[in-house]
């Protein structure tokens, strides 16, 4: 395929807002495109090379970039940053810069896909000193073979931030709407409360979901419905974890779930799924990030208390005071989770317990549709519990609600963050919110708001960033919502520092005036607040008072997760009636 094809896709879906309208002009490119161009085109579409599970990263800094537009364009990178300075897109600089020579490429070669997907992988590949100018080599080529529009989305993917916003949903409907669905989009439009067409929807999801693939789930597509759902987990490769609804009285909780229920204490740790696979063992985040080599304990008490010959087990890893034995907050152990050096002796520091709580596959078969009573049975025969290395998830059974209080209570003086109710009959579901299983909490609500801005601190602050700029989700935009300090230690030792969180967000400022930094939505933080108030400061019409961090949460939220304007504004009008 050629590169301009899939370019001229990017400028159809940046001339819309419409979810529909998307979805319509990606189904239709996605009928024309062959299979064996699929996994690329899929991948290109959401900006990546990669697939969101793969540890492998373009790692491609503006700096570079310029000094590649520059090779390609024949001009200085001061004029170039001058011009990004103004526009703040790189890709729109390389576009204007090959325009100006257009008469240049006029005899090149048309630029394929499949060169722009590999000379991207390959960028990839290089890595330490000297690798630098051969990652300018590589990126000017594909610049002095593009044409300027290819080349504004070239630089764009290459940066990661393509700006054309295909939410993942809108290319799950259009997955739908290529292979599995056939009608025209009036109609189309009026289905989706159909439960036939919700039925193929679901399945397309749960594919995704057990997968975290695209183009194998619009493979499968391509062959028909059945070959989709025949798609299930499998061990080695990534899934994502089933997650929780929310309850806030014992008995609402019970109705979700049935009388009796599983309940579970609710560790305040980090979600780890650990997968067996060949011998080896691998620990994904909740955001399929592989942390294996930052928890070498883990993998020890894993490879000397569980049995079985390949496995996928779900676990919350918790922090606790090596002295006292006391279940420590999880912004204690967050540190861990993106340690290079010096693991060791930080495990020593900061040691963590892991709770089991499933098992989703063993001995080479999948367990998720099997009850969750069953499935924990099966747990229990295969893990020899250690206190303080290993144990099983702290349970009772029972449908009474004087117990749940009892349990409730118990949980939290043993410094858990509440407890959780679980369907005994229920199968897993990875990735989605289907009400098998309930948190219970004391604490009040919070807001996951991701940082969009921040300052530079002076005096003995200098060197860090220090107010940060938050802002919540509208649709498919960032909605300012209020500023930040307060939560943010000066020590590392004491959880999220200031230095640690600098550290975090340096490669996502996207540009700088006097104190002021803007910055690439990415970073987000649990915010607790005492109130909120209506606004005119902010874009969203809304402000938190005495907003206050209580954790980072990009390891477990993508931007997808952050908290919707919707809950702001209900929460809003929740607290005006009390
Ligand atoms: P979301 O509902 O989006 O997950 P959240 O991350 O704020 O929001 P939490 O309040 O953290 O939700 O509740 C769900 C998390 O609780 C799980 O993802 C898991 O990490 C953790 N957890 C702790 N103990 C358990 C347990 N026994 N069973 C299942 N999950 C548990």
């Amino acid at each position: 395929m050629k590169y301009s094809d899939l370019v001229a896709v990017y400028a159809e879906l940046e001339q819309t807002t419409k979810r529909l309208e998307k979805t319509a002009i990606l189904a239709s490119f996605l009928k024309k495109t062959q299979e064996s161009d699929l996994d690329m085109v899929i991948l290109l579409l959401q900006g990546k090379v990669f697939p969101s599970y793969d540890e492998a990263k373009l790692g491609v800094a503006a700096k570079l970039v310029i000094r590649a537009i520059s090779t390609a364009s024949g001009l200085t990178p001061a004029k170039l940053e001058q011009d990004w300075k103004k526009t703040g897109d790189l890709g729109l600089v390389a576009e204007r810069m090959i325009h100006g020579k257009v008469q240049a490429t006029l005899f090149s070669q048309e630029l394929m896909v499949k060169k722009v997907f590999d000379n991207l992988k390959k960028l990839s590949s290089l890595s330490g000193a000297g690798t630098v100018d051969q990652k300018v080599k590589l990126l000017s080529e594909l610049l002095t073979s593009a044409k300027p529009e290819e080349a504004k989305f070239i630089v764009r993917t290459v940066l990661e931030d393509l700006r054309v916003g295909i939410a993942e949903g809108t290319l799950r409907d259009s997955i739908v709407w290529a292979y599995l669905y056939q009608g025209n989009i009036e109609e189309k439009n009026q289905v989706e409360n159909r439960e036939d067409y919700k039925k193929v929807v679901e399945a397309v999801q749960e594919a995704y979901n057990a997968t975290n693939d695209f183009a194998t789930v619009a493979k499968a597509a391509k062959k028909g419905l059945p070959a989709v759902q025949d798609i299930s987990i499998s061990v080695g490769s990534p899934l994502q974890v089933m997650l929780a609804q929310k309850e806030t009285t014992i008995d609402d909780a019970f109705s979700r779930v049935g009388r009796p229920a599983a309940l579970e204490y609710k560790y305040d740790g980090f979600r780890m799924l650990i997968h067996k696979h060949e011998g080896k063992y691998a620990l994904y985040t909740r955001r399929l990030e592989n942390v294996t080599a930052q928890f070498p304990e883990v993998v020890n008490f894993i490879r000397d208390n569980v049995n079985g010959s390949n496995f996928i087990i779900d676990a919350e890893a918790v922090g606790f005071d090596a002295k006292t034995n006391q279940y420590l907050p999880f912004q204690h152990i967050s540190q861990r989770i993106r340690r290079k050096y010096g693991i060791l002796e930080l495990a020593k520091k900061l040691p963590v317990e892991l709770n089991v709580f499933d098992v989703l596959f063993l001995n080479g078969k999948s367990l998720i549709k099997e009850p969750f009573s069953k499935r924990r049975d099966t747990l229990a025969k295969i893990v020899t519990e250690r206190p303080k290395k290993i144990i099983l998830a702290h349970q009772l059974i029972t449908g009474e609600n004087k117990d749940a209080q009892k349990f409730f209570e118990a949980a939290i003086k043993a410094g858990n963050e509440g407890i959780m109710f679980k369907a005994l009959d229920a199968p897993y579901k990875p990735g989605s919110r289907v009400g098998h299983m309930v948190k219970f909490k004391s604490a009040m609500e919070t807001l996951d708001l991701v940082i969009v801005g921040a300052e530079w601190g002076e005096g003995k602050r200098k060197g860090w960033l220090t107010s940060f700029t938050l802002a919540c989700k509208d649709e498919d935009e960032f909605k300012e919502i209020g500023k930040v300090g307060t939560g943010i230690k000066e020590l590392e030792e004491e959880g999220l520092s200031f230095n640690e969180l600098t550290e975090t967000l340096k490669p996502y400022i996207l540009s700088g005036k006097g104190k002021e930094v803007r910055i690439k939505p990415h970073v987000i933080l649990e915010i607790k607040f005492e109130e909120i108030q209506a606004s005119t400061s902010y874009g969203s019409g809304y402000a938190l008072r005495f907003p206050r961090v209580l954790r980072e949460r990009t390891m477990e939220k993508g931007l997808k997760d952050v908290s919707d304007l919707d809950l702001v504004k209900r929460l809003y009008a929740q607290q005006k009636k009390v």
